[in-house]
């Protein structure tokens, strides 16, 4: 027997076999892009997001009636999660424990995308050592009035010298302001250690260039300069994952690029949820050898930061 509805109420949609409820709710006023789009746009990604958290503790981007109607950031495991997210115990450095999540699946990425999530950042280690990074992120936040070709600058500023220093290092867009420069890690040294070195490195550009960079947390006495946001490297901590979309007008997505791109004018905002798969089909993977760069962290690197 079929229902007769009294409204216009659709039906509700299914994506990898999870149900979307509300499908053609607007997420995304610009473009209208709806819950289903932004599901659609998960299940086409998935492959290159997926990497990216798996296996990682999460911080949500929650927006239950789209990224217009406020959001908030959800890091602990809620009750009404979907059985397919994964839960993982992790220190909150005061000596207690805290239960966070986990995606390893596809599933559970459109299970999160059907509660509402609009942005997935990452912890900076895995869930089986979440006391030991496995990566290192410079966040160049730039004050308003910095102009684009500065924030490019520092990027490629920024891996000259970790690049001198001995390590490799992976750009992305952040679907925002600015840019983040990734290391990758070989899993050794605690937060402490990692943190201290992203710190030196910050101040390291920090007091070559303080015209144009500062690592001062307070936004007042950033004036006209790039905030080089080394605190991302803490216990904690996270960064929003590439091919993660952001709850900003526009739906941005953060996105690998190659050096090379900044070059080309592409600014941080530029990819979205409606011209990313473009991109996907004509560009190859700007982090295909993310996995192979791994590098540790050594005393001669620390050495020659001091003296450099
Ligand atoms: P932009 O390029 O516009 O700066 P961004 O993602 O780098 O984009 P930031 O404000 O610099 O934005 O934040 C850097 C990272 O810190 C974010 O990606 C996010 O993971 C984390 N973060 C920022 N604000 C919060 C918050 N209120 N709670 C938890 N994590 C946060
Ligand atoms: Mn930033
Ligand atoms: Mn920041």
């Amino acid at each position: 027997v079929e229902q007769r509805s009294k409204g216009p109420r659709q039906a509700d949609a299914v994506v990898a076999g999870v149900t979307i409820t509300h499908p053609s709710r607007v997420v995304y006023a610009e473009g209208e892009l709806t819950k289903l789009d932004l599901a659609r746009y998960y299940e086409r990604v998935a492959g290159h997001l997926l990497p990216h958290l798996r296996n990682r503790p999460l911080s949500l981007v929650r927006c239950p009636q789209g990224s217009a109607h406020g959001c908030f950031f959800q890091k602990h495991l809620g009750d009404a999660l979907p059985d397919s997210v994964q839960a993982v115990s992790v220190p909150t450095g005061d000596g207690d424990t805290a239960t966070y999540m986990m995606v390893d699946d596809l599933p559970a990425l459109i299970g999160l995308v059907q509660y509402g999530v609009m942005e997935f950042h990452t912890w900076g280690a895995r869930g089986d050592a979440p006391e030991r990074p496995d990566r290192l992120i410079f966040d160049l936040d730039p004050a308003p009035d910095v102009a684009w070709a500065q924030v490019k600058e520092a990027a490629q500023l920024t891996r000259a010298l970790l690049e001198y220093l001995g390590l490799r290092c992976f750009l992305k867009t952040t679907g925002g302001k600015g840019l983040h420069v990734e290391v990758p890690l070989i899993r050794g040294p605690g937060w402490d250690e990692a943190k201290a070195f992203a710190r030196g490195v910050a101040e390291h550009l920090a007091a070559e260039i303080p015209q144009r960079f500062t690592t001062k947390l307070a936004k007042n006495r950033r004036g006209g300069r790039i905030f080089i946001d080394y605190l991302r490297n803490a216990l904690g901590a996270t960064a929003v994952a590439a091919f993660s979309t952001r709850a900003r007008p526009g739906a941005p997505v953060a996105v690998p690029l190659f050096w090379e791109e900044l070059e080309q004018g592409i600014q941080s905002a530029d990819f979205t949820v409606r011209n990313l798969d473009a991109r996907l089909r004509d560009t190859a993977d700007p982090w295909a050898d993310y996995h192979d760069a791994r590098r540790r962290l050594t005393d001669a690197m620390r050495r020659t930061l001091a003296d450099a």
